[in-house]
């Protein structure tokens, strides 16, 4: 089968524009002519930290990232920045805590007694916070009870129990739990599984002008570079790049500068075994990362190079740059929902209309009453028309298709001609 006979809607890893395929398989053998490929140039040459440079510059540019954040690009997935934003904000939570304690006991105080107090809050005071709208913040918060323990994690929102135990909609924020100063305040923007994405940002979590304001972390693996983020209502922002930035390999952290040196430095190992907390492997320390811009160890420069030549193509596509790239997406996934909706009989969309994914539409197929037989021919058919990618996650089942930067609008057309076709046949 050719590349141009298919439309391929899977979640992740995702489709990449042919073009940029193509210009980095001629830079993966030799990279502007130095006779060596990019994946072969030390991660420490000049060559490979102006990629980098430029590939961060270039995602800066295009999401209008203030220069009071810093750019991260890690490794471990968006499952390594579940444990990540975890080891780092609880470190920066209890050095707030030892400076305030100095401030408050005076620059005597003994280590002994600084421990003691310290061990008190800890217990009675450290919470995170876990909106659970869907399969992956469910997973993220399991990650937290399992690195710190249940207790220390605070579920304020399951979104399973005002919908029968299944995920589709967001309860209104006047029913969310939230702690007191928590650590962290953790959501996920759009939950790939289970086609459900926060329509705006909570009012819940607005800054509030004080120190003591949420520290919102913001999953945003399968709908970065879609939508316009109010950057600065984050402490952090994490994604892997395997969805609309580039192919599998690397992940990027943009973290709020005063969450890191020298304005705050995480609380000392020494300090964190004595509390029993646990100790950030350095390779997901937050600060070791930044101070050696994202070159601690062998960094995939192939890959940073992907993501570069996806930005460039972002920005020389649209001029008003995410905002030219949101109403694209909001175009087509629209298109896909008014045929859903046009045929209720046939299909039914899993995620209620009010916290519909723009990225990852999720639907089951009911036409003739047995859903299961409905769906395989439905999925038949798609592959017969070059339609792949669409079987929905192992764990709910049904159909997604997964509508990424890379879709062309005409490949999403093709499935709506497709969609219209099933129903009336
Ligand atoms: N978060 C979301 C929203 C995802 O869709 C995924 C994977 O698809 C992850 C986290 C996990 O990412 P990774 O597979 O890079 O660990």
């Amino acid at each position: 089968m050719k590349r141009e006979d298919i439309t391929y809607f899977g979640a992740g890893p995702a489709y990449l524009p042919s073009d940029v395929l193509a210009t980095a398989a001629g830079a993966l053998l030799n990279y502007e002519e130095t006779g060596l490929g990019v994946a072969e140039h030390s991660h420490r040459s000049e060559l490979a930290t102006n990629i980098l440079n430029s590939m961060k510059a270039d995602l800066a540019e295009f999401l209008d990232i203030p220069d009071t954040y810093e750019i991260l690009i890690m490794q471990g997935g968006g499952s390594g920045e579940f444990s990540a934003t975890i080891y780092n904000l609880v470190a920066v939570w209890v050095e707030k805590r030892r400076k305030q304690l100095v401030r408050e006991r005076g620059e005597n105080v003994s280590e002994e007694e600084l421990v003691k107090e310290l061990q008190k809050q800890v217990q009675t005071e450290l919470r995170l916070d876990y909106l659970v709208t869907g399969s992956w913040s469910l997973k993220a918060s399991q990650e937290a009870a399992r690195l710190l323990g249940p207790e220390y994690v605070n579920v304020a929102l399951d979104a399973r129990t005002a919908n029968e135990g299944k995920f589709g909609k967001i309860p209104e924020e006047s029913t969310w739990k939230l702690s007191q100063k928590a650590a962290l305040v953790y959501m996920c923007e759009n939950e790939t599984v289970d086609g459900v994405e926060f329509p705006r940002f909570p009012k819940a979590l607005e800054p509030t002008g004080s120190e003591d304001g949420p520290i919102v972390v913001g999953d945003f693996s399968s709908t970065i570079l879609s939508r316009r983020i109010p950057v600065e209502n984050y402490s952090i922002i994490f994604f892997g790049a395997q969805k609309n930035l580039g192919v599998t390999g690397i992940t990027v952290t943009i973290i709020k500068k005063s969450l890191l040196p020298p304005t705050i430095s995480p609380a000392a190992p020494s300090l964190l075994r004595k509390l029993g907390l646990p100790i950030a492997p350095v390779i997901l320390d937050y600060a070791t990362i930044a101070k050696n811009n994202s070159l601690y160890n062998t960094l995939s420069i192939f890959d940073v190079y992907v993501a570069g030549q996806v930005l460039k193509k972002l920005l020389a596509t649209f001029p008003d740059k995410v905002d030219g790239q949101q109403a694209a997406a909001e175009r087509k996934a629209a298109s896909l929902y008014a045929v859903l909706d046009a045929y209720p009989d046939v299909y039914r969309v899993v995620a209620d209309k009010s916290v519909r994914s723009r990225m990852n539409i999720c639907f089951r197929v009911t036409k003739g009453g047995n859903v299961d037989e409905a769906e395989k021919a439905f999925l038949k058919g798609a592959v017969e028309r070059g339609l792949t990618g669409l079987k929905g996650h192992r764990s709910v089942g049904g159909i997604r298709a997964s509508n990424y930067n890379a879709i062309p609008e005409s490949g999403v057309q093709k499935l709506a001609v497709y969609l219209k076709e099933y129903a009336t046949a």
